[in-house]
Parts: C-alpha cells; structure tokens; sequence
C-alpha cells in the first residue's frame, strides 16, 4: 500500500487514532485527522502527536476533507455509516478500518477472532497458547493494543492473534487471516445495524479474502456460524459440543478431542480450569486455531490448566448466607445472558437492564421461566425487558444498582445465586461495563453477614 504524499484523512483520535497517525507520518503521508469530540477533551491524544506535521479538525467533521482524501482510515470506534462518510463513499472515496491498513504492513500469520461473545476470551487463550508453544505472539486488535501499533513497532513476531469486531470488518478490502475463527452470532448491536442481516453479513466479511490454503475454525453447533462452511474458500475446521467429528475439535462429556490430521489429543476437561458450555466452545476454538499454526501439545495443556478466565466474565464476588453472587458486566447482549443462565440450576435472582440495544429479549424467555426465581430490572430496558420477560417470574424494577442489590440479598433465599447479568450496555447509568462490575462489587462486598471468599 503506497502511503508517502498521499492525503489521509483519520477518523477518529483516541488510542488507535494516535498509533494511525504516526504510522501514517512515519510513512510520508499527509495526514488530517478529526474527531466529534473537541481539543479539550481530546488533549492527551494531540499532546501525544506534538511535533508531528498533522492537520487537526477537532470538534467537528468537515465534509471537503472527506470528498477529496486519497484514502481514510477509520478508527474502530468509529460507525461505518455517519453521513461524512456517506459523502465520501459518494465520490468514491476509499475508505478501510485501520486493520486493513495495519495488516497491509504485517507479514506473520495472522489468526482473526469474531463473534457476538467470546472473542476476548478466545483471543487472549491462543495468545497464550502460542506463547507456551515457544512463539513471540502479538495480541491485539479489538482489545488492548490496535494493531496497527505492530505494524508501526516493526517488531518481528511469530504469529499475530487480533479480535475483530463486526464494526472493524466492515472497513477490509484484503484483510486476509491465516486462520480465522467465528465463534457464535446472536442478535447484538441493532442500533447500530439496519438489520440482523446486516450484522451477520458483516460477521462473514472474516472469510472473504481466504483461500483453500487458510482455516476457518467454525462452531458447528451454531446454525448461522455453521451455515457459513458451504459459502467460504477457507479449509473449514469444525468444533463441536453435540456430536464426534471425524476432523476438527469436539468435546465429549469428559473430553475435550482434538483430530486435525496426524495423531489425536485428547484433554480431560476436569484438568481444564475454564468452565461452563460457552467456555468449551472457546477452549475448542482456541485449541484448533493453536494446532493449525503449530502449538505444541504441551503448550495446549498447560494453557488449559493454567487460564482463570477474564475479569468480568461471571465472576464470583462472594458467597454470603449460602448464596453466590456473581458479577458478569461483560454480558451485554442477550446471548452471553443465555450462557450465564444456563451455567446455573435455577434458583437464581438474575439482575438485568441498562441501555437498550433494540434487540429481542424474548430468547431468555425459556431460561427464566425455569431457571429465574426473581428477575430485577434497571435502567433504560427495564420497560422493554418487562415486556418480555415480566410475566414469566417475579419481577421487580429497581431505580439504582444499589436497590437492586438490596433487594436481591432480601428475596434470594440459601442455596440460591444472585447473577449481575445485564444483557445490555452500560452507558445509561455507567461510564463502561468496567465502571458497573466495580460499583456491583463494591455494593456486593458492603452487605451485611457472612463471610466473604
Ligand atoms: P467479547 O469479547 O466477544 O465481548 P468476552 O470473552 O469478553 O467476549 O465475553 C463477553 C460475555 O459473553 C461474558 O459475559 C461471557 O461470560 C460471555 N461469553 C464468553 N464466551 C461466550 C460464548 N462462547 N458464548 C456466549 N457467551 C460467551
């Protein structure tokens, strides 16, 4: 890709704005880059480009500057489809997300992780795995560090591992991954899609560069995931919980299988420390995508024995009176709702709400009914979730966090598990899912009785 004297509008200056623009001027191109948000605000990032030859256009998008940009890159944050870039997708302007670009100048094997859930999870266990396997690992991409901040530290790696959201393919011309991994598609951001379609169809951007001589590691158990082995070049690799594969990863009640060609591998999933069905989907996925890219047995082995899992992911606060208390912020759709749901019997008080993504509630309606003794709503989907759910189970609305913990700790009763679950975003009441796990916690530890883990 020819940068130098190129004009290069950046959309979008937070962390991954910054890496773009120097990557951009360290290869001569004339770089503008703007943002909605203001100078003040955005301080810390213009600070970080001091010296640098960068036109800014701050606090605002300026139509000229993307009807004549040679190209524009756009930061992940960044929707596909606010109306300057319609303007510019009108005079054909070329317009990539900053993976295309970055993956331009990266020649190590690149393994590309989506889904509706799972992806920081899988995406973190095979940067583990190839780092047990002896192999320098960049990990990247959606979470942590942009990976465009490879291509600019020039660093040599073996293998690069980069979670992509939906957003982030929707902006590849030739993003081409040796191994990519789809882990699940149920219905997430629907404010941000005209469609369901729309988001699938996005999703399946992953494969359409690959060819005969890369993976697509699919979950078979996953109708739209599966459905997708007919239309892609890629060599499928299937995984499964349901049924034995005469090829691919599978798991039988006690064993996690793996028969890629070439001998079989076979771990207890009792020496696995991650659990719950979403977790073997995960495991299964991370260890074929290992596999195919030359991780050892070992390294596989020991990663799985090794890998608590990420914060935020139906964590265990305390017990308290015979009752668990779970924290699972992450849960911001409905289909992480269902696994959480799942993981548990029932007797649970599942407390859900926070910003309404438009999408449909009624896929937990099964769960609840068997499972939910208590439904507490807050937040802005509390009268959409109600809707849904509130005649299946008992259900409360709750003005705060804090009432809504109250009152969990008063009608759950011993043995039972209160699971902070909210199947939505944080942004009506939270600065981030981040911000909403630690005030959960914190109210969770302040309860009165028992003795806390
Ligand atoms: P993502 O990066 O896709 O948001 P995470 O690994 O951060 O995925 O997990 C997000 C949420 O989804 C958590 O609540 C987690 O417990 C749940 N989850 C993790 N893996 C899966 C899976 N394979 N299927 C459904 N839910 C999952």
């Amino acid at each position: 890709m020819e940068l130098k004297d190129k004009n290069i509008l950046v959309v979008g200056l937070a962390r991954t704005g910054v890496a773009v623009v120097r990557f951009l001027v360290q290869h001569g191109a004339r770089v503008t880059v703007t943002d909605m948000k203001g100078e003040a605000e955005l301080a810390s990032c213009v600070s970080a480009l001091a010296g640098l030859p960068v036109t800014y256009e701050l606090g605002r998008h300026e139509e000229p500057s993307f009807r004549t940009a040679d190209l524009i890159v756009v930061s992940p944050g960044v929707p596909m489809d606010i109306p300057p870039l319609k303007v510019a997708r009108q005079a054909k302007r070329r317009i990539i997300s900053e993976i295309e670009l970055a993956a331009a100048f990266i020649s190590a094997p690149l393994v590309g992780i989506t889904g509706t859930n799972g992806k920081t999870t899988t995406t973190t266990l095979i940067g583990e795995i190839l780092r047990n396997s002896g192999f320098a690992t960049f990990v990247g991409g959606n979470i942590g560090t942009p990976l465009i901040e490879l291509a600019a530290s020039g660093e040599p790696v073996d293998r690069a591992v980069v979670e992509l959201s939906s957003f982030q393919l929707e902006g590849i011309e030739q993003f081409r991954p040796k191994v990519s991994v789809l882990l699940n598609i149920t219905e997430d951001h629907l404010d941000r899609y005209a469609s369901y379609q729309e988001y699938i169809d996005a999703k399946g951007r992953l494969f359409m560069n690959q060819t005969a001589e890369d993976y697509a590691v699919l979950t078979m158990d996953d109708p739209l995931v599966a459905a997708f082995a007919e239309r892609i070049s890629a060599r499928t690799v299937p995984t499964s919980q349901q049924r034995e594969l005469p090829y691919g990863v599978f798991c039988t009640t006690d064993e996690m299988v793996c028969r890629l060609g070439g001998g079989e591998l076979r771990i207890p999933l009792a020496e696995c420390r991650l659990k719950g069905s979403h977790n073997r989907e995960n495991m299964m996925a991370a260890v074929a995508a290992t596999l195919l890219l030359g991780a050892t047995d070992e390294g596989v082995r020991r990663t799985l024995a090794e890998f608590r899992g990420l914060p935020h992911r139906m964590e265990l606060v305390r017990e308290l009176n015979g009752i668990g208390w779970y924290e699972d912020s992450k849960a911001t759709n409905v289909g992480s709702v269902v696994k959480s749901l799942e993981s548990f019997p029932g007797n649970i008080t599942l407390i859900a709400g926070g910003k309404d993504k438009g999408g449909d509630y009624a896929p937990l309606a099964g769960l609840v009914e068997e499972r939910v003794s208590h439904l507490i709503l807050i937040g802005e989907a509390a009268e959409r979730i109600d809707g849904a759910l509130g005649r299946l189970t008992n259900t409360y609305r709750a003005g705060t966090l804090a009432e809504a913990v109250a009152l969990a700790h008063e009608l759950t009763r011993p043995g039972g598990t209160v699971l902070f679950s909210p199947a939505c975003s944080s942004f009506d009441m939270f600065r981030d899912y981040e911000d909403r796990a630690r005030q959960f916690v914190a109210l969770v530890r302040g309860l009165e009785g028992g003795a806390s883990c």
